[in-house]
């Protein structure tokens, strides 16, 4: 999708170290980290967000959550912890309109509910 930043770093139009990528999602590290790994995981194609999603996507959507601990993994932080966030629409504070999966770790995360 024309005017999508996501979609762009996905086609390479935006320079981005990718450091996962298969034929389903691509991920790379946050602009502006809230953590000391900061992962986005992004489906390939252009889905705006979680309301965007039916049936068809649900093997995509469970498969986004597994490259998550597989990136985990490699960053080094499964043992210690880590915690998944998809951000949907105005009140959950969604910025980019491509979904995508936020991987935070590499520190204890204040908890969300207080
Ligand atoms: P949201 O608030 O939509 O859940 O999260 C959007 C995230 O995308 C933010 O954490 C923001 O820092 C990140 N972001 C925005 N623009 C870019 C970009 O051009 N490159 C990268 N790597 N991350 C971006
Ligand atoms: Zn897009």
């Amino acid at each position: 999708m024309e005017d999508c930043i996501f979609c762009k770093i996905v086609a390479g139009d935006i320079p981005s170290e990718k450091i996962y990528v298969d034929d389903k999602v691509s991920a790379f590290y946050d602009i502006n980290p809230a953590a000391p790994v900061h992962v986005l995981i992004v489906p390939n194609t252009h889905i705006p967000m979680v309301n965007s999603l039916t049936e068809d996507h649900a093997e995509l959507a469970g498969h986004m959550i597994l490259v998550a601990k597989q990136i985990a993994g490699e960053e080094g932080i499964q043992e210690s912890g880590y915690r998944l966030i998809i951000n949907n629409g105005a009140h959950g504070g969604q910025e980019v309109f491509h979904l995508h999966l936020h991987l935070l770790g590499g520190q204890r995360m204040r908890h969300p509910m207080g």
